[in-house]
């Protein structure tokens, strides 16, 4: 018999290299499936629908929302952020693994409903570090840098409800790091 794929949440600050690290990741295992989130949040330069994110109105949200069409979802920096539950479904039912890219508020909603979820939380190697990579790529205005700062205090307090914690000194790293993660999970006895 095949198991199921593994459900990995991958959260963490903005600005601690979560979108780096999951482009790498899947880089080197191509056959993990990456969730595409839906979002109120207006596209940054750059960014494609249906690629990047689902960008959806506030009343599609909503009706997505009452529809049961969501995993799990989230407002975060005043913005909707949700994870598409059929397409998660089908792809673990299939035995792929799942990789989802959100919030520490959307990852304790997964480990709710997917009990074998595994949660990882990305960090950088200091505050500092965080400061200067969300300064320097250049995407956001400083009142936005300065309420993800602020936000990330409050993430962190969630950090011990998480399962494994992976310090983003370097890219390769914390892949590696995110591999030998998936291979553990997959020697659990209830797995097998
Ligand atoms: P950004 O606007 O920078 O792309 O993402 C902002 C934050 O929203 C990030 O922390 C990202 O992980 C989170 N996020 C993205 N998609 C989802 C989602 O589907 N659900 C939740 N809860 N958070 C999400």
């Amino acid at each position: 018999m095949r198991s199921e794929g593994i459900l990995m949440v991958l959260s963490g600050p903005s600005g601690a290299g979560k979108g780096t690290v999951c482009r790498a990741l899947l880089e080197k295992e191509p056959g993990i499936h990456l969730s595409i989130s839906a979002t109120t949040r207006k596209p940054r330069a750059g960014e494609v629908d249906g690629v990047n994110y689902f960008f959806v109105s506030r009343e599609k949200f909503q009706q997505m929302i009452d529809a049961g069409e969501l995993l799990e979802w989230a407002e975060v920096y005043g913005n909707y952020y949700g994870t598409p539950l059929k397409t998660v479904e089908d792809a673990l039912a299939r035995g792929e693994d799942v990789l989802l890219e959100i919030d520490v508020q959307g990852g304790l909603q997964v480990k709710k409903k997917f009990h074998s979820a595994v949660l990882v939380f990305l960090l950088p190697p200091s505050r500092a570090a965080l400061a200067e990579r969300l300064t320097g790529r250049g995407t956001d205005s400083i009142e936005e840098i300065q309420r993800r700062l602020h936000w990330a205090n409050t993430e962190l307090q969630f950090l011990f409800r998480y399962d494994y914690v992976v310090i983003n000194r370097h890219v390769e790293e914390a892949v590696a790091t995110l591999q030998s993660i998936l291979v553990a999970e997959k020697c659990r006895p209830q797995r097998i």
